[in-house]
């Protein structure tokens, strides 16, 4: 089938809906791609909250949240990035409201807030109230409220539809190409379908899953992002990849840093509070990056729980109240995964991979940009995790993410709205399809008995994990890179099991597999050349942040011979860089 719609919208995550929603207000002849039913998208997991400075329950103002957040990111934010962020939160946070969304409430009827890491009043004094929330279950609220929207204003969906090809008209983007489309197989058939259109946003969210431990779903492959690599667009700050402090033992599940907002607290084997002795004034509600750093010190000290490598998060002072009231579902997770009651037991925890602050680049309309000019791919946009506009820079601030989809998912929608009416739809593409068809096939019709998906990934994960995690240094990455390169090599032989065409999700894996293994060997080469410490990416053999050398974005383009590297500098326009203390 050839599809003609004048909007694209790959995702169906909170970035995804909230264009689509703009696009059809606008009415604009839009389609929603997802590879998941829409309310199954991870957006529906966060739990946390979404961050806007209302001030409804203390002063707050936008300049501070803009401020915590090119501290947060240490200092490699994109500033003009940030102050649209911390300005539009507070508009969308209220327009999601009117929507119907069921924020919990103080007693006078305002929508609670609670406190977050990183987030402080007047420039670093203490730490403030800024996170919206309903209970644990924000991101859930989110997604449900955006997709009863889409579906009132008409928004065309493609459930299991995924997206396995672009297409560009006028050649690939370096040669100035625009977005024509996108090439999609039908999960249930097997079938590949074109979909023609004037513009394409992407937002198809993270790429944990290439960790062992990670808060992840299982679907987060960086489709998206790999796509774009293929195409010629270069990748931005891969090399930071955040690991929050709380994740269930062994499995990585999340429990939420609002368990931290609450007031819990993080003990060691000898039962210290021991982020006293790393970020004293803000103590666990210091950013992701310091307090998972803090943990492991901890664990190599030996003071993790019975000398293992975890550590407890405490909420039995909440009491009752608190935790039924505002975190039930983790509070459950516990229950159910790890067997711990902690209305009365302390939870062990221990830090999981959970976000990518690196992705596609754009610019603050969401338009993705080519090379270190910022020169526009005509019609291609993308926007929420897959993306880099760089609001987070070398770490997200807990609560950022849920803003980021809302702010630039919405200037996303409004931005190809205004494109869509200024260009004319592509034409017919002659074989569209022929390129990721072949791909596909070579797959499904190998014949010898190659290894299984299942032993690339497990042995990715692994080595992603244990050589380029937490703490990383020039050799483990150097053995990364070599490991990364050998799995590259023998996932171009693998076999799958189901050679049919119903519901083939090895075929599926099996293509996804292809995508993480691109995006770990741009993560790897770019933290190997990154010979400094900067937020989440921590080099044991460069301990100290180097703003001389490396105040820079790293732009990996893909070559012959893997990834190549250039840079752009960072825009300040408000914040110079400081020490980054807590
Ligand atoms: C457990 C957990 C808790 C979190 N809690 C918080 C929080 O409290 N606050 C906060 O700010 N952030 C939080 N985050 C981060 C935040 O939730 C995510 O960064 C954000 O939801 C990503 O949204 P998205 O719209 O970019 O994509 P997602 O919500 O991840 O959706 C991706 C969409 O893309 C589609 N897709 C992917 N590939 C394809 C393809 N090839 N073809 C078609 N469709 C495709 C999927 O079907 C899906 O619809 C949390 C994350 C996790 C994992």
């Amino acid at each position: 089938m050839d599809y003609p719609f004048d909007a694209i919208v790959v995702g169906a995550g909170g970035a995804g809906l909230w264009a689509a929603l703009e696009l059809a207000r606008e009415g604009v002849n839009t389609a929603v791609l997802t590879k998941l039913y829409p309310t199954r998208s991870h957006t529906g997991t966060a739990q946390g909250g979404v961050c806007a400075a209302l001030g409804n329950l203390e002063e707050d103002h936008w300049e501070w949240h803009m401020f915590d957040t090119v501290k947060g990111g240490d200092y490699l934010v994109d500033q003009d990035a940030a102050e649209v962020l911390a300005r539009e939160a507070i508009e969308t946070v209220i327009e999601l409201e009117h929507m119907g969304l069921p924020f919990n409430r103080t007693p006078d009827g305002k929508i609670d807030q609670r406190k977050f890491g990183g987030h402080t009043s007047n420039y670093g004094e203490a730490a403030v109230r800024r996170s919206c929330f309903a209970a644990d279950r924000t991101g859930h609220m989110i997604l449900q409220t955006l997709y009863q929207q889409c579906i009132k204003h008409g928004v065309r969906f493609f459930d299991e539809y995924q997206v396995v090809d672009l297409l560009f008209e006028g050649g690939e983007p370096a040669k100035g190409g625009r977005a024509a489309g996108v090439v999609a197989y039908r999960v249930a058939d097997g079938q590949l379908h074109t979909f023609r259109s004037k513009a394409v946003l992407l937002a198809t969210g993270g790429f944990g899953r290439m960790f062992r431990i990670t808060s992840n779903a299982h679907s987060l492959t960086g489709d998206g992002v790999a796509l774009c690599y293929r195409h010629g667009i270069p990748l931005e700050d891969m090399e930071f990849f955040q690991f929050h402090p709380t994740g269930i033992v062994g499995i990585g599940i999340l429990l939420s840093e609002a368990a931290r907002g609450e007031g819990g607290t993080l003990l060691n084997d000898k039962g210290e509070r021991f982020m006293e002795r790393y970020a004293p004034k803000l103590m666990e509600l210091a950013p992701r990056d310091m307090v998972s750093r803090a943990m492991y010190q901890e664990i190599r000290a030996g003071r993790g729980i019975g000398g293992k490598d975890y550590l407890y998060l405490d909420v039995r002072h909440l009491g009752r109240k608190v935790i039924e009231e505002k975190l039930p579902d983790i509070t459950e997770f516990a229950r159910i995964y790890e067997g711990v009651e902690p209305l009365t037991e302390p939870v062990p925890v221990q830090p999981t991979a959970h976000y990518a602050m690196g992705g596609i680049p754009t610019n603050v309309s969401a338009e993705v940009v080519r090379d270190e000019k910022n020169t526009v791919v005509p019609g291609l946009f993308a926007a929420g995790e897959c993306a880099c506009v760089s609001v987070h820079g070398a770490n997200r601030l807990g609560t950022n993410s849920l803003v980021d989809l809302l702010v630039f998912g919405r200037r996303a929608g409004r931005q190809m709205a205004r494109y869509a009416g200024t260009v004319e739809r592509p034409g017919p593409i002659a074989d569209a399809t022929a390129p990721v068809h072949a791909q596909l096939e070579a797959i499904r019709s190998r014949e010898s008995k190659g290894e299984s998906v299942a032993k690339i990934r497990h042995e990715l994960a692994d080595v992603m994990m244990d050589n380029v995690g937490v703490y990383r240094d020039g050799r483990l990455l150097t053995a990364a890179l070599a490991k990364v390169r050998e799995l590259e090599e023998r996932n171009g032989a693998v076999s799958i099991g189901d050679c049919g065409t119903v519901f083939n999700t090895d075929l599926l894996e099996a293509n996804e597999m292809g995508y993480l293994l691109d995006l770990a060997e741009v993560t790897v080469v770019g933290a190997l050349a990154r010979t400094e410490s900067r937020g989440a990416h921590s080099r044991e053999d460069f301990p100290e942040r180097n703003d001389a050398r490396w105040l820079k974005h790293t732009l990996a383009y893909r070559g012959p011979k893997g990834p190549t590297l250039k840079y752009k500098p960072v825009s300040i326009t408000r914040f110079e860089p400081k020490p980054r203390t807590y």
